[in-house]
């Protein structure tokens, strides 16, 4: 008699293929490859655009820069100035673009201020569109903008018209974040009442600001608590500083008024680490890829429907030119039969006429 054991197999137990160290292999390869960020910033000059930038990647990337005067500044249009850096952190590099915007609302006729930079993202969008459909599409440059910082005075009454017209010609192109500029002029309870006004306007104009994603539903209370926190902030109210200042033994970026000292990255003072963080540190990924399944993916299926409907118009043209050319063929094919039978009947009838005139 024979006895038969049967194991189940436990979950230990299973044979290791490997496959569970995709992820390292992923993680490898790209930063091997290294990062890519490009960052517009939009918004009226002297609102701390560049200094905020200075400020959250601890750069000093406006050294050359140059301030128009007054006079220049009537009829300037906006001119677009990329600086790219590469970042290294732990190992990790990062080429970072910015995209400065100077000139923005500085003419006395601002109605086009932000066609440039409409135009920029386009010419981006463009580029890669060429690029992917071209021969070479190992070495492609990505230079597609992946956010929008866009920076609202903190002196006016929620947006303005131009900051309408600007972040309606812009919320289907680009990522817009919108940013409540110079926050350390305003009291908590001014700041408070800017924003709830800002968000109104966003709402009352139709104006797509980008959307934080969902958080799952596995996450842990700490995390969905924060996340609230961040959507809860927009627009964020900042403060920017190129300079440490040392108090009460401390070394930090600040700013010194007669009356204290403002520390851009104390968050009682300031939504700067939140903006820094949701940047760098946890939504940078989400935003490259709403840059290009959602914004990119739009720019290149209005590309294909223009030159579908482009080829359809020249083949249909093409189409009624053959059906012209075989009409104008057959009317001239009838016209010469019908010549043809004139003349015989032509000739008959002398015929005719010559054989009466012989039997008189
Ligand atoms: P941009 O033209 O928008 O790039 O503005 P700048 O960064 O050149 O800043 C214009 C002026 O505003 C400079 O004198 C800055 O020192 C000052 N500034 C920048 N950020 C802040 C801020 O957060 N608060 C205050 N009060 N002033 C700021």
């Amino acid at each position: 008699m024979h006895f038969i054991t049967v194991f189940l197999l436990q979950d230990q137990d299973k044979e290791y293929v490997g496959f569970a160290t995709l992820p390292n292999q992923v993680h490898r390869k790209t930063v091997k490859k290294g990062f890519t960020f490009t960052l517009i910033v939009a918004g009226e000059s002297g609102l701390g655009k560049s200094t905020l930038i200075n400020s959250l990647f601890l750069t000093d990337l406006y050294k050359d820069r140059k301030v128009p005067n007054a006079e220049e500044r009537i009829n300037q249009t906006v001119d677009i100035v990329k600086h790219t850096i590469s970042i290294e952190e732990k190992g990790i590099k990062l080429r970072l673009s910015i995209i400065d915007t100077p000139g923005f609302g500085d003419a006395v006729n601002n109605t086009e201020s932000w066609k440039q930079i409409e135009d920029y993202i386009d010419q981006q969008f463009e580029q890669y569109f060429r690029d992917e459909s071209g021969l070479n599409r190992r070495n492609i440059q990505d230079n597609r903008v992946h956010c929008c910082l866009y920076f609202i005075s903190p002196f006016g009454h929620g947006l303005r018209p131009l900051d309408v017209e600007c972040m309606k010609a812009l919320h289907e192109k680009v990522n817009i974040v919108p940013i409540l500029a110079k926050a350390d002029s305003l009291t908590q309870a001014e700041v408070f009442r800017k924003k709830m006004k800002i968000r109104e306007d966003i709402k009352h104009f139709g104006i797509n600001v980008y959307q934080f994603p969902e958080c799952d539903s596995d996450e842990d209370e700490d995390f969905k608590k924060q996340d609230q926190i961040l959507k809860d902030s927009i627009p964020f109210a900042v403060i920017g500083s190129n300079v440490q200042v040392e108090s009460k033994g401390r070394k930090f970026r600040g700013r010194i008024y007669p009356w204290g000292v403002v520390e851009v990255e104390n968050p009682a003072h300031s939504d700067f680490l939140l903006l820094r963080n949701m940047l760098v540190r946890t939504h940078m990924q989400d935003l490259k890829d709403v840059t290009r399944e959602t914004h990119y993916e739009n720019y290149r299926a209005q590309c294909i429907q223009n030159m579908t409907r482009m080829v359809v118009r020249k083949d249909s043209s093409s189409r009624k030119m053959k059906r012209y050319t075989s009409l104008t063929h057959s009317v001239i094919s009838s016209l010469t039969k019908l010549r043809r039978m004139q003349e015989v009947l032509e000739r008959i009838q002398e015929q005719m006429q010559h054989s009466q005139r012989g039997g008189y």
